[in-house]
């Protein structure tokens, strides 16, 4: 791609304002997800008639919307979700950031929002982590967790592309999804609800796809099931998990061990620790790596057999998290997960966690 002055801003170009007063850190062993937030926020105004302005960063501040902006109403809205993570060396780094920058983008043009140069955003949000860097957890599993946003914020009602859209970048610390170890989850395979269907925007990070999964968790939660395993269409196909993309390992009927996950058919959000798993496992020579389909009656079939060995939801904020019970039909199916302790769920975990807190070197890490 190219960009002419006005349809990318450029980092360069960005106005810093600091804080006179930075506020307290909150104590690392009580960092409820997203409730924390950093001193500075990165902001950058779109027109359609001037193009970007220069990127500004200011302390945190609430931001003013007309009533009528197109947000409020027809959610037109994407986002995205990385995080910033401080190795031993005291070197912060991010994790294949550009895999966010262009999955942005991605959804910045099916929602009609204004794009820009990716490589420009990314410089943008290293300014705004190095500024506060003392906000990135000195832990070897905290992590500062980065939300770029992008908002349509023209004031008029209706149904178009907003002609007057803002970009905005918040920080917090969190804390490590599983403080005592990991944790399997329980699922609900929701024979009814779905989350995406083909043609529609599941493969997008549009807010509009998570507000209406609330309702579902909740029956979810009602059948004692943590999350939500999202099926779609007659053939009961698994697509994700929650807000996790979804690997299965079994023995085939070859008698191969494969691991499966869900091929990126418009269902499912590219997501960038899929991404890694999957590139992982392809180096790795003792198992068959498929993005496939894979129905409701294939998975319940392999764990009838004893032929599946490990379930695990992947995604930023757990990395990989094991799958112990599913709820389907009224029925609950105890999996073989956590039976020899997830061997290859933790692989993926520690070969990750090595790499994102710079352990092991790896092209995958940009320093801040
Ligand atoms: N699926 C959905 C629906 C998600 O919201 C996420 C979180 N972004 C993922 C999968 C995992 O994506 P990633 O590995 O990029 O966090």
């Amino acid at each position: 791609r190219s960009y002419g002055t006005a349809a990318t801003f450029r980092a360069a170009d960005t106005i810093i304002k600091k804080t006179q007063h930075g506020n307290r850190k909150p104590d690392s062993d009580k960092l409820v997800f997203g409730a924390n937030y950093s001193d500075h926020m990165l902001t950058i105004k779109h027109t359609t008639a001037s193009g970007w302005e220069k990127p500004v960063i200011e302390p945190l501040k609430p931001l003013e919307i007309h009533p009528g902006a197109k947000v409020l109403h027809y959610a037109t809205e994407i986002f995205e979700g990385l995080k910033a993570y401080r190795g031993n060396d005291g070197k912060i780094r991010l994790f294949r950031p550009e895999l966010n920058m262009n999955r942005m983008l991605t959804s910045a043009e099916r929602s009609v929002l204004p794009t820009f140069d990716g490589q420009e955003l990314l410089e943008c949000i290293k300014k705004l982590v190095h500024l506060d860097a003392d906000w990135v957890p000195k832990s070897t599993s905290s992590t500062l967790y980065i939300r770029p946003t992008l908002i349509g914020t023209e004031p008029t009602l209706g149904v178009a592309a907003p002609n007057e859209s803002l970009l905005f970048v918040v920080t917090g610390p969190v804390g490590p999804y599983f403080p005592t170890g990991f944790k399997p989850i329980s699922l609900l395979a929701d024979n009814f609800h779905c989350r995406a269907f083909p043609g529609g925007v599941g493969a997008y990070k549009a807010g509009s796809n998570y507000g209406p999964t609330i309702y579902v968790n909740k029956l979810a939660n009602a059948q004692g099931c943590q999350q939500v395993l999202w099926l779609y269409g007659e053939k009961k196909l698994v697509t994700e998990v929650g807000t996790m993309n979804v690997f299965m390992y079994l023995k085939n009927k070859k008698g191969d061990n494969e691991l499966i996950t869900p091929p990126l058919n418009g269902l499912i959000l590219p997501g960038v620790t899929r991404q890694s798993v999957l590139d992982l496992a392809r180096t790795w020579t003792d198992l068959t790596v498929s993005e496939r389909e894979i129905t409701m009656d294939e998975l319940m079939e392999a764990h009838q057999e004893n032929r599946l060995m490990e379930m695990f939801g992947a995604g930023t904020a757990c990395i990989v998290c094991p799958v112990e019970r599913i709820v389907y039909n009224g029925k609950t199916h105890n999996l073989a997960t956590m039976n020899n302790g997830a061997p290859l769920t933790v692989r993926f975990h520690d070969t990750l966690v090595d790499i994102q807190f710079g352990r092991k070197p790896s092209t995958w890490t940009v320093e801040v």
